[in-house]
């Protein structure tokens, strides 16, 4: 052996030893430094809110600062398709809705596959959605929004969060449901459209009611539905669209932590722990359910309750948004 290969070797011992110690360090000690939650929309929506309530919490319990971080883009796929190819080491996480399961049907060139290309921590929250409209569109109820919607239709700018946003595909079934054409406005996320609203911007949206709840009892927006079979325990005197005639068009928006596909098992089972203790710490569940949401039951806070979710949501959704044909490339 010659100098060089000596030295080459001593190297390969020591970068060995390292990979070594720093596995070990991960056992020992995941987490040793800050945690990214990526948010697949802007900041000052529904999932953004979310993501810090829990973010929060999870920081006392985890020794270490949980980050949001906001990847806004193409309904959400922009950061899903970031965290499929990100670096499997414990510390990229990322929470997502019903778009995890739409997207394979919406989008005819998906980069990654929501079924195989991640590992999958648990489900988080059930919210309902809400369909408002800004302060002063001239109808008071959802009888006088269909017929306005009928006469001015194409003058109706509505809003929502891309192609693959709950917004998105509520505001598709709703025009389906009506059979009225609206003129769409995407924004990066609802929080910024729910701005637009507010100042009267855009007419119309659909969203969840962790980012509706505030604005609708300051009166700051018109309700005309809740997209629920049976009424909110946080807003009973408002009607369910179902009750008032709109069959057939029910939903609640799941959530789902993700994280990139080879994630060390350590890392997915102290923060699923953490996220777990999240949902069940009082001060969280109270002000979830203020807003309207509701924590899954156990067997959905789980890595099995999420992926078993995910395949069977993509496959209820598939034949859904065939009907209704939209798609993107
Ligand atoms: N509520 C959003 C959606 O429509 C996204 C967001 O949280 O901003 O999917």
């Amino acid at each position: 052996m010659n100098v060089f290969s000596k030295a080459t070797a001593r190297l390969m011992g020591a970068t060995a030893l390292l990979a070594l110690s720093s596995l070990s360090a991960t056992a020992q000690t995941y987490p040793n430094k800050a945690i990214t939650l990526v948010v697949p929309f802007a900041a000052g929506g529904p999932t953004d809110l979310v993501a810090r309530l829990l973010g929060a919490t999870m920081t006392r319990s985890l020794g270490q600062p949980v980050v949001v971080e906001n990847r806004a883009g193409a309904g959400g796929t922009v950061a899903t398709n970031y965290i499929a190819k990100a670096a499997p080491d414990g510390y990229t996480f990322l929470i997502h809705h019903n778009g995890m399961a739409t997207a394979p049907s919406l989008y005819r060139k998906l980069p990654f596959n929501p079924l195989t290309d991640f590992e999958y921590v648990s489900q988080v929250i059930d919210v309902p959605m809400t369909l408002i409209g800004r302060k002063d569109l001239p109808p008071n109820d959802f009888k006088e929004l269909v017929a306005y919607l009928r006469a001015n239709g194409n003058k109706i700018n509505l809003a929502h969060a891309g192609l693959g946003a709950v917004s998105h595909l509520c505001s598709v079934l709703f025009r389906q449901a009506i059979g009225v054409e609206l003129t769409t406005i995407p924004f990066s996320g609802t929080g910024p459209a729910m701005n637009a609203l507010l100042g009267g911007q855009v007419d119309l949206m659909c969203d969840q009611t962790t980012g509706t709840t505030p604005q609708i009892k300051a009166g700051n927006v018109k309700l005309y539905g809740v997209t629920t079979s049976a009424r909110l325990k946080t807003m009973p005197e408002a009607p369910t669209l179902a009750e008032q005639g709109l069959t057939g068009f029910q939903m609640v928006v799941w959530h789902g932590v993700y994280a990139p596909k080879g994630t060390p098992k350590v890392a997915l089972d102290r923060f699923g722990a953490a996220l777990t203790a999240a949902l069940k710490d009082p001060s969280v569940v109270t002000k979830l359910n203020e807003l309207g949401s509701v924590i899954p039951p156990d067997d959905k806070l789980t890595p099995a309750g999420l992926q078993t979710w995910l395949q069977q949501e993509t496959q209820r959704y598939a034949p859904v948004i065939k009907a209704a044909g939209q798609f993107a490339d």
